[in-house]
């Protein structure tokens, strides 16, 4: 009989497609503390505060209101009118709440876009570092990721001359996070206007501006690149309450976009979620109706979390780190390490790099090789300072012991 080759076979799409890293480390993390091993997690980002009772008791009210019924795909209108109004509040954006669509996480408002946007052959360009799950929807479409790279010496930004480099008339989609993960850079209002004259050159060049990491930052107001003269137009601006409100676990996220883009995303949302949790929506709406100083005390607790992270690391020899302005990350440069052993483990890259911090001294984090760079592993900060403390005297210990080959 011919074997037939389909059985047990996923499809080649899946077969393209990466672990998203930063939940398989976190995952990798779990499995070793369940063994009763001392873990510090440093690998994923999610705030370790928890939602604000003003959101809470929002959505309880909403649950006792019987708003659980399907909800309009694009999100209720009520609350596209309370993100139009945060974008014009927080960001000098104009999108209208027909220009709103509400996602399951801002990671399903990217993918609709992606999705929507991106053709086979279309070229993506993506500062690198960028944030991993930017690679692998590009990859789904069948789009070509252009990394575009910018290391620490530059703060991890591009400039406008690389960027005009890289555009081409294949050229589709621009992707990039401002605060940025894993950097923590924050690209200012000039550094973006320079960027949006680039873009403006060129016809049918779309720019998604991932800002989900907005209200934690430490230089006060962060820039949307919509907000540029002729921008508005040619931007998607990606946002949602997960990090800023402490929801991860909510998943809700939203887009503003040109009209037609948003039709487009309201039409691939119908297929594949019929729009996000109606619970959520009436705690996001909450969330994002309050003044955005609700969160000041978090944003507090986070900087005096990145001094002490960023004092300590700076006292181990071999390491390289910018003070980052935003988000909860550190992104290490560790390439003084490659090519060294402490006499079991070699360590050649970055993904050596995790995995020996890992098993050595139980410190997850993440490899840069996700991110688009290779000489560095991520840190989220985001946990208590005892445990940052102790993961940053382990990681001192463990890096000690490293000589060359
Ligand atoms: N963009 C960036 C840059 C992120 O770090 C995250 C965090 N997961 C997301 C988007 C997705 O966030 P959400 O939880 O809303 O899906
Ligand atoms: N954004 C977080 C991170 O980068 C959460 C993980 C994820 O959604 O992939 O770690």
């Amino acid at each position: 009989m011919q074997e037939n080759t389909r059985v047990g076979k996923v499809s080649h799409l899946l077969e393209k497609l990466s672990e998203s890293a930063t939940l398989a480390m976190a995952r990798m993390g779990r499995e070793l503390a369940a063994e009763g091993k001392p873990v510090v997690n440093l690998s994923i980002g999610e705030p370790d505060f928890n939602t604000p009772d003003f959101i809470k008791e929002a959505a309880i009210a909403a649950i006792h209101a019987n708003v659980t019924h399907y909800p309009p795909v694009n999100g209720f209108l009520e609350l596209r009118q309370a993100i139009s109004k945060k974008f014009k509040r927080d960001n000098d954006l104009t999108y209208s709440p027909e220009q709103v669509v509400v996602s399951t996480g801002a990671k399903q408002s990217l993918a609709n876009v992606i999705l929507a946007l991106v053709n086979p052959g279309d070229e993506v360009i993506m500062p690198s570092p960028y944030w991993v799950s930017y690679a692998e929807l590009v990859k789904m479409a069948g789009g070509t990721v252009v990394e575009l790279h910018a290391g620490i010496e530059s703060n991890f930004k591009i400039t406008a001359e690389g960027l005009s480099n890289a555009i081409n008339d294949k050229t589709k989609l621009i992707i990039y996070s401002s605060p940025c993960n894993p950097t923590g850079s924050v690209y200012s209002k000039e550094e973006l206007e320079a960027l949006s004259k680039v873009i403006l050159q060129h016809e049918g060049v779309y720019v998604i501006s991932d800002e989900i990491y907005e209200l934690i930052n430490f230089v006060g107001k962060t820039y949307s690149i919509g907000a540029c003269e002729g921008m508005l137009d040619r931007t998607i601006t990606v946002n949602g309450v997960s990090k800023a409100f402490a929801m991860t676990g909510w998943r809700l996220g939203y887009i503003g976009a040109p009209i037609w883009i948003a039709q487009a995303c309201n039409k691939m949302q119908g297929q594949i979620t019929s729009g996000a949790n109606t619970i959520a929506q009436m705690a996001a709406k909450a969330a994002l109706e309050a003044d955005p100083s609700v969160v000041n005390e978090m944003i507090a607790v986070f900087k005096t979390r990145r001094d002490r992270v960023f004092e300590g690391l700076s006292k181990i020899p071999g390491l390289k780190i910018n003070l980052p302005e935003a988000a909860f990350y550190f992104y290490i440069d560790v390439t003084a390490f490659f090519n060294t052993t402490d006499g079991e483990t070699v360590v050649k890259n970055s993904e050596d790099m995790a995995m020996y911090l890992l098993r050595k001294v139980y410190v997850a984090t993440v490899a840069g090789d996700a991110f688009g760079d290779s000489n560095c592993i991520r840190i989220s900060y985001a946990t208590s300072e005892e445990n940052l403390d102790q993961a940053v005297s382990r990681m001192a210990q463990a890096l000690s012991e490293l000589k060359p080959l």
